[in-house]
This record gives structure tokens, sequence and C-alpha cells, in this order.
């Protein structure tokens, strides 16, 4: 998963009928119940009201009857239950009550009556706006609108979901068009019926639908197909520049030279260009939801910034989706989920990304260099990592996805996606060194990610699983090597990969590619290398770093700040006054609001501006440029 850049305002990214056990599933003493009908009626999706009809073989007796908590791709108890209306039950067409479990929200109980053997629901779900916080229900919009199947389902307690199955329906607002990796069955004017599908395919399936949609086939012909679903709200929008396309055709190459494999039928990618939803980027089996701002893709920045949102979601099919930590393959979605090897489920997936994406051209190496600087400052300046293991960031993650991104160095954020970038990188960086360059993490991805290619899988594994496969590749202490660099509280990251990769991270007043987009994108300004400081647009203080300049002279996240200098903010003049700072011999002065108070905070600071780069060092192997270097020939798909 990834959230859209809207919601950062610094340089950090946050940017089947699936094998797996019972485990955690009190099961029922029955086989599962018969074929569960579902039928969506999304034609009032824009007026934000879903419609869902929900028919249940049932016995007599108490039944349980779950709302889905645990969201796979969020690895977090986020299901969008408070946007869950107009829930009534019946049977033969006399209303049947139903309890909330007092402790178990996410619970619905039922007393069948004798007699009874179908149960009928009907419920609808309320359709939301993007705002601060991230909201899942905010999923469509007047023109399109995103069907995530676990907004619209309820599922009897006892059964795996992947022994559980639907028949799908869905009926669409006159003239819309839908894309889908969902077999469809039938379809008639604006209803669609879809072949049977087990309860996880079904929510790991979702449906992208929209007045104005466009499809771009990227490997025209061949088995399986990759194509990508565009729906936008205005027309001008599904226009992808065909040096764009190009490199997404790329991308499905050098995914495949890197992988050897696919556990996908085939693969959609479902793109969303709309101000009107929450953008994110979240991972399926045989398609990824990516939704971004509608502009993004006409505005360098923008396109530079979600370079990595592809290949990052795409590598989730094999990284993530059919291999899997054992703690988070749950069997249905009320299991509690352990996020403890999320630095590999999402953290080996964002170095795989940042591979494909300079592969695939969709970044230059000099942008790829630029991203993984900011990362490792990133990282190097978070305050918390002296408190908080980079293990515990991904051990807290259904916590700290959630937390704001107000003091996000000291208490630290989902640091398992950027940090394990350096740590991939270094384990990389290493094996290339013990086998003289013969190995790489390549080679831990043919052997991890191997066929038997086909229909959507899992696979789980340990840490354990994981050294071994790396001792295949490349003998060595990997077990220390990893848990050095993942339980320290050292208070700096780990840059042995960039040094290892044949560069160093340096700080220069040039900028850095990748944070000024960031900073053109959001309208505010990252200092973090400088005095420790994120501020916004407006001049509120997003972060500020114990231990740095701005933390010291006492400016706080929360403050507002309105003068520098004797100026009215703004963030050029900020950055002015920091860059002017070398050659002053005067503290950079900053009038700040504090909560309708106004404060004077003296920012003892003469470094200039500093940001990061990556710098070759003299004599060593290039092993970066190895590693970002495409597989398959340009021009060749
Ligand atoms: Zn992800």
């Amino acid at each position: 998963m990834r959230y859209g850049a809207r919601f950062n305002t610094g340089a950090l990214i946050l940017a089947a009928a699936l094998s797996i056990g019972a485990t955690g599933v009190a099961r029922a003493q029955n086989p599962p119940p018969g074929p569960i009908e579902i039928s969506v009626d999304a034609t009032h999706a824009p007026q934000r009201i879903l419609h869902a009809k929900l028919q249940f073989p049932v016995r007599t007796g108490p039944l349980t009857l779950y709302y889905p908590k645990w969201m796979p791709a969020d690895h977090s108890p986020d299901g969008p239950i408070p946007n869950l209306a107009g829930l009534k039950f019946s049977a033969g067409g006399k209303e049947i009550p139903w309890h909330q479990d007092l402790v178990d929200m996410y619970a619905f109980n039922l007393d069948i009556p004798q007699g009874v053997s179908t149960l009928d629901a009907s419920l609808d779900f309320l359709i939301s706006a993007p705002g601060p916080t991230i909201d899942f229900s905010a999923s469509g919009s007047a023109k399109l609108f995103i069907l995530m199947w676990n907004q619209v389902v309820l599922y009897p307690k006892g059964w795996p979901a992947h022994e559980l199955t639907f028949n799908p329906a869905l009926t669409l607002p006159q003239g819309w068009k839908f894309n889908t990796s969902l077999p469809v069955a039938s379809q008639s004017g604006n209803g669609v019926t879809f072949l049977p599908v087990p309860l996880d395919l079904l929510i790991d399936s979702p449906v992208q639908s929209g007045e104005f949609t466009r499809v771009y086939q990227l490997n025209p012909g061949a088995k399986p197909s990759h194509e990508v679903d565009v729906a936008s709200d205005d027309a001008w929008a599904l226009d992808i520049s065909p040096d764009l396309i190009e490199h997404y055709k790329r991308l499905v190459a050098e995914a495949g030279a890197l992988y050897q494999s696919h556990h996908y039928r085939d693969y959609h990618f479902l793109l969303t260009l709309s101000d009107n939803v929450l953008p994110l980027g979240q991972e399926h089996h045989e398609s990824s939801d990516d939704r971004v701002a509608e502009h993004t893709l006409v505005d360098p920045n923008g396109r530079m910034r979600e370079a990595g949102l592809f290949p990052h979601e795409f590598s989730h099919s094999w990284n993530g989706q059919y291999r899997r930590p054992e703690g988070l393959a749950t069997a249905d979605f009320q299991q509690p989920m352990k996020g403890e090897l999320l630095w590999v489920y999402e953290g080996l997936t964002e170095y795989l990304g940042t591979l494909l994406s300079a592969r695939s051209g969709l970044l230059t190496p000099q942008q790829t260099r630029d991203y993984i600087a900011l990362t490792a400052s990133t990282t190097d300046h978070r305050a918390g990592r002296q408190w908080r293991s980079l293990q515990n960031t991904a051990n807290a993650a259904q916590m700290l996805y959630f937390s704001p991104p107000e003091w996000s160095s000291y208490r630290r954020s989902v640091d398992f996606y950027p940090e394990a970038v350096l740590i991939w990188l270094e384990v990389d960086a290493t094996i290339r060194k013990l086998t003289s360059d013969h190995k790489s993490m390549d080679d831990f991805c043919h052997a991890f990610y191997a066929p038997p290619d086909g229909e959507p899988e899992i696979k789980t594994y340990t840490f354990d699983d994981l050294v071994a496969t790396l001792n295949q590749v490349a003998p060595n202490d990997w077990r220390s090597f990893l848990r050095e660099r993942l339980d320290s509280t050292a208070a700096t990251a780990p840059l042995g990969g960039i040094t290892g990769g044949g560069w160093k991270l340096v700080y220069t007043d040039e900028p850095n590619e990748f944070l000024a987009a960031g900073e053109a994108e959001s309208g505010g300004g990252d200092f973090t290398a400088s005095i420790g400081l994120r501020v916004r647009g407006d001049g509120m203080v997003v972060d500020s770093i114990p231990g740095m300049p701005a933390f010291e002279s006492g400016v706080s996240p929360f403050l507002k700040i309105v003068g520098v200098n004797g100026r009215q903010f703004s963030v050029d003049e900020l950055r002015r006054a920091i860059r002017d700072s070398k050659s002053s011999s005067s503290a950079v002065e900053i009038v700040a609001m504090n909560t309708g108070t106004l404060e004077k905070h003296e920012i003892r600071y003469q470094g200039g501006s500093r940001y990061p780069h990556l710098e070759r060092v003299d004599g060593s192997t290039d092993y970066l440029g190895e590693i970002l270097k495409p597989l398959t020939p340009v021009g060749v798909h």
C-alpha cells in the first residue's frame, strides 16, 4: 500500500482460491454454506450512496455475520464500518432483528427462526469525500467510482474466507463503463454479473467504473495480458502521453525479467485520476487500485513523485500477495494481523519498485539517486530512532499508518518503507560484493517468487525462510546482518548500501530534484537537513526535529510561523533566510503564533541550504549503477 503524496507535506512517500490455512478461524462443524448472492446497486454512487442486497443460505439457530475488519492491503483493522447504514435482515418478507456485538463492533448477531433456510440482507454504504485523514469511504465522485467489495459485504462466521463462495452482481449508473480483474459471467445494459468467486478473491478485486474511461494495452496479444485502465473526472485526463505508456510497457517487461514468474491470470493497473477520491495505491493479486490527483501525469513534478506507484503496486503481486509473511496471511478478515515482517512486505517492495522505476525509465538514474539520497536523509534525521527501532515501526504499523505527520521525526512513522530501501540496497550490494557481481537481489527474486505460474495463490514465509533464501544466493550471516539493522537504536540510519554501492551521502546547496518536486506539489518547505523543520505553505509547522536548531530554539509542531527576519512568512522567505545564514552572524528570527500567542524564536544556524545527494566514491565499483540498469533491451518488449 502507498498513500498519496497529498497527505505528506514532507519528503517521505508513503509515499483466489487462496491456498492458505484456516489458522485462527474457529471452524464451524458444517461444510461451508452454498453460494452467497451479493448484488450492488451503484446507480446512486454520484449521490454518494450504494445499495447492496445479500442472500445467505442459513440454518436455524444463532448466526454471526461479519463486516470485514482487517484489510489485507492496509495491514490494519480499518474496515470502514462507520459508513455502513440501512442494515436490515429478513426471511420470507419477515424482518429478523440483529444485535451488534458489544465487544466486536464488526460482528452482527442474529437468531434464525425455525424453518428459515434463506436470509435476505440489505445495506447501504455511504460514500464520503477525501479529507485530512485517511478515509476509504472516499472512493467516488460525480463521474467515477471504485467499488471495494469489503465495503458492502457481510459473511458468516465459521469458515476461512476462501471457502465461502459469492455470486457478485453490479449495476452501474447509465452509460458508465467498468474495469476489473473479476471474470465477467454476463452483461446486459448497465448490469453485470461476475463468475462465482471466493470471498478473499472478491475482496481482492475492486471494480473501477466511470463515465470517462480508457484502456491501454501494455503487451497486446500476449498472455497474460497487462493493461492500464484509466478513469477520470474529465475526458482530457484520459490521454496518457505515448512516452509514459512506453515506460509502462517497459515496466511489464522489466518485472517479467526480474521476477521470472506471474501469479495472476491477467493484470490490471486500475488508474484513477481524480481529486475527489482518497489518493492511494492498493495492491491486489491481479490488479492494483492506483489513485492520484487528476493533473499528476501532465505535471512533471507529479509524474516524478508518483513514478514509483505502478512499480510498487505491481511488485506486490509477487511480494506481499503471492509470497506473504505468515503473520499477515490470516484466514479471514477478523483475525488480527502481525506486522513484524512488513519491512519485507512493504520495505522490499519499495526497494524492488525503486529498481523497476529506474530500469523502466520512469525515473532517470539521477532522479533515482536523488530519491535514495532523500530517503537516506529523511531516515537519518529521525530523532525517534534512538528510542523506537525500525522493527518496532513494523510491529506498530496499524497504529503508525494513522498517526498524524506532526512529530513524525520523534514518534517515527511507517519507516519500514523508506528505511528498508536502504537495508535491501545494502543486501544487494553485499551479495554483489560477496559473489564478485555474479549474484544479486535479482537472483533472490528468481528463487523467492518462483513459478508455478498461474492463478492467484499465497505462499507464506517466515524470517527463517527469508534468511535461508538469501543464504542460497550468497552464504553469509544474514540473520545477524538483518537483525542488527532492524533492532538498532543507533542515532544514524544504515547507509552501508550507499557506500557499498560505490556512492556516499553528501549535503550541498544544490536542490534535490525529488525534494524540490515535493515542495512544488505541496507548496510547503522541507528544511529537514538544515534547521530540522518541515512547514506547510501557510506557515503551519508539520515537524520540528528534537536536537536540531529549529526545535532547540523553541519551534514545535502546530506552531504557525508568521514572520521570518522581520518579514511576513512565506516558504521562499524562510528558504532565503536559511540560505543567507551562511554569510550572516545573526540568528534566523522567527515570529510564530502559538495557540493565539505570538512568540519570537531565534534559530541559531549558520549552515546555509543543505540538500541531500549521492556522490561517487572514486575508485569504488559502481554497484548502484549496475543495480539500476535495465535487464531487457530498451525498445523491445
Ligand atoms: Zn505497498
